[in-house]
């Protein structure tokens, strides 16, 4: 839709901000945008915006923008043939910057990966990053990185979200994507909600899912503290933390032992079920009854096998977030959620399914376009595989790693073990970022270009729920697209980039990844902008998945089990011994992860300018005064400001990690998923200093 009233244009676009992808309409004039609001049309936003989508957008025009190259000066004295050979577009900034102009700060760029390269192999340089970005610029920049500069290291933000997704489902079923468009959840007879804060971090999902559970009292809700979706849930489940796998193995016990699974799905569509019923049946802990055990938390024992019966029986859904995949067992807990749908079939039909709720607006995306050490494009094999961002740092430290590339994300801020990062930054010879601002890791980097934000681009963007949006700029900028910026440093390094413009990159994609993307031209985008279209699109488009096999090799889901190992909290209760804190971090609505663009809006500020540390009541006496630092074996934060609330369970703290300057990620370390590195953000034992 583009109109005009009253030198007033109206604009569609999708929202920049998280994995819901919804649809926006835009009030442009003076090349300003003046409103944003849902489309009127608006299948994935039906009407309503969350407060990030309709009020975040003054970063668009903000004085912070970073409208013109940046060069620091201690690297040109570092390097002072490169500082000759750029002089002339060199303009005095600060004491710490230069400016440049484009050409002069890709060619610094070209020069220094030339020169690191030469000295410690191709392998030296690592890409990091791009999904925040659309899927042109994604493609580009993971295809320069293993063509032209030949190094396999490429990873995204997904490494500290839901790559544990994506390996458990592609394990099991093939396919790491949710299998069912939002809308189902209309259709569906009963609801599983876990390791999800939905109204908060993705809330116009949450909008169907409170409506479908106010109408029909039909959903479970489990989570370590008291969240607001819980106050619709049928069944509102508090659990100890780190005990994701044990209630998921707990639910398929009860399925199996009262045989309340789907024999002929079972038989016809899945493999390795015999095995896997008689590791659980045999398995202690998958025995709901183990939380008669466990003080505080024995009315589990009796509602878990409720929840199993009325998931089993009815058509059914389950929706997961980071407080599943955050955790060193993040992998085989979805692992675990895929077998519950195999078991009674829950999958492969409308109002059945498996809803991942995916965070940025384009990690789908990014994962797509092979931005992944393991993945090519379209999640095919690679020629050889890449490291993992943790692995990536390590290789900083000991110096095998002394370039990186940084598009939209921010290291030192969301990523675990930020005083390691710290030491391992300071040991590359050059890092280059892609931003909108100067974020923690621009303030580090040697080269920091500006470029355009999604409001400010042509691009496609894929949602939580595969479906494809073709962005359109809601305002002009002069900035370069990050694939601008890619293809001009792809030239000087010697690469043969030379695409016109995103539409024949885009055009390329469709051919490399084929397999998702052949029916999908800009031209078809835009003519099915108001539905869009969801993932694999070819003649047709796709909105369940699974509906005749699986996207595995041989078409078959297949069990994996992997029994519960104890875990320290629950061992601590089950011992009486349960000292000390318990930490877990998350997001609220008003902020969106670094809050880079959301803090740019004052009344998004207003709401929420610090990260608060939410402690039981109870607890009170533990606390002296109105702040407190955290600590633990890997770092500490600065003081956070308490808020006593009888939301968490007693003994445990929640906090958020929007702020730079809380340095609440400086108290993770290395513990990660076992499988797949992701970082273990949901649970953490940590001391409380009073000040
Ligand atoms: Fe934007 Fe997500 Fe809010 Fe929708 S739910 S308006 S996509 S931030």
């Amino acid at each position: 839709m583009v109109g005009f009233m009253e030198n007033i244009q109206t604009i569609d676009s999708v929202c920049t901000y998280c994995g819901v992808g919804c649809d926006i309409a835009a009030h442009v004039k003076d090349n300003k945008i003046q409103k944003i609001f849902a489309h009127p049309d608006g299948v994935v936003s039906q009407g309503k915006l969350c407060i990030k989508g309709k009020y975040g957008f003054d970063f668009v025009d903000s004085k912070e923008r970073l409208r013109t190259p940046r060069i620091k000066k201690s690297f040109l004295e570092k390097n002072p043939s490169i500082k000759e050979a750029i002089l002339s577009s060199l303009l005095d900034y600060d004491d710490v910057w230069y400016e440049s102009d484009l050409d002069g700060a890709t060619t610094a760029s070209a020069m220094k990966l030339k020169e690191v390269q030469q000295k410690h192999g191709r392998k030296s340089v690592a890409s990091i990053g791009g999904a925040r970005t659309s899927c042109e610029s994604v493609y580009l920049f993971q295809k320069f990185t293993r063509h032209t500069l030949n190094s396999p290291h490429v990873d995204n933000c997904a490494r500290v979200c839901h790559s544990p997704s994506l390996k458990g489902m592609r394990t099991t079923i093939g396919e790491g994507a949710a299998t069912n468009p939002y809308n189902d959840i209309y259709n569906c007879e009963f609801m599983i909600v876990i390791g999800s804060n939905t109204i908060e971090a993705h809330p116009i999902i949450a909008n169907r899912i409170v409506e479908v559970a106010q109408k029909h009292d039909n959903m479970a809700v489990f989570d370590v503290r008291e969240i607001k979706l819980h106050k619709f849930a049928k069944y509102k489940a508090i659990m100890p933390h780190e005990a994701n796998l044990l209630v998921l193995n707990m639910l398929a016990h009860v399925i199996i032992s009262e045989e309340l699974y789907d024999e002929s799905f079972i038989a016809e569509r899945t493999k390795g079920f015999l095995e896997f019923k008689e590791k659980i049946l045999n398995d202690p802990y998958a025995n709901p009854k183990f939380f008669e055990r466990l003080e505080g938390y024995e009315y589990l024992a009796k509602m878990i096998p409720k929840v199993a019966r009325e998931y089993a029986l009815k058509k059914s859904m389950i929706f997961w977030g980071l407080g599943i995949t955050e955790h060193t067992d993040g992998s085989y807990a979805v692992m675990a959620i895929t077998h519950l749908s195999l078991m009674t079939g829950n999958i492969g039909k409308s109002g059945a399914g498996l809803m991942p709720l995916r965070g940025q607006n384009n990690v789908q995306g990014a994962c797509d376009m092979g931005m992944l050490p393991y993945y090519d494009p379209d999640y095919q094999s690679p020629k050889e595989i890449g490291l993992m961002t943790p692995q990536l740092v390590d290789e900083m430290l000991e110096g095998r790693l002394k370039a990186v590339l940084n598009m939209g994300e921010d290291l030192m801020h969301i990523h675990p073990n930020i005083n390691k990062i710290e030491k391992a930054l300071q040991n590359v010879e050059f890092i280059m970022v892609q931003e909108l601002f100067m974020t923690e890791i621009a303030s580090r980097a040697d080269i920091v270009i500006g470029v355009k934000s999604a409001y400010e681009k042509t691009g496609v963007y894929i949602n939580a729920m595969r479906r494809l949006h073709l962005s359109q700029p809601l305002v002009e900028s002069d900035l370069p697209d990050d694939w601008d910026v890619i293809q001009l440093l792809d030239n000087k390094m010697g690469g043969e980039s030379a695409y016109k413009n995103s539409n024949e990159i885009w055009d390329e994609v469709r051919e490399v990844a084929y397999r998702r993307f052949s029916g999908a031209s800009y031209t078809r985008l835009q003519r099915h902008r108001k539905r869009g279209l969801q993932w694999p699109v070819h003649t047709e488009d796709t909105p369940i998945l699974h509906q005749l096999d699986f996207r595995t090799d041989d078409g078959l889901g297949e069990f994996c089990y992997h029994q519960y190992g104890l875990r320290n909290m629950i061992k601590e209760i089950l011992d009486k011994n349960l000292s000390g804190y318990y930490l877990t971090t998350g997001r609220t609505i008003a902020m969106y992860n670094n809050s880079a663009q959301t803090k740019q809006t004052l009344s998004l500020m207003d709401r929420y300018d610090e990260d608060l540390l939410l402690v039981n009541e109870g607890d009170a006496s533990d606390f002296r005064g109105e702040r407190v630092i955290l600590k633990s074996k890997n770092g500490q934060t600065t003081p956070l400001r308490i808020k006593f609330t009888s939301k968490v369970e007693p003994k445990t703290l929640f906090v958020t990690f929007h702020h730079a300057d809380s340095k609440v990620n400086a108290l993770f370390g290395d513990e990660s998923d076992e499988l797949i590195l992701t970082a273990a953000f949901k649970s953490i034992k940590v001391e409380v200093v009073n000040l």
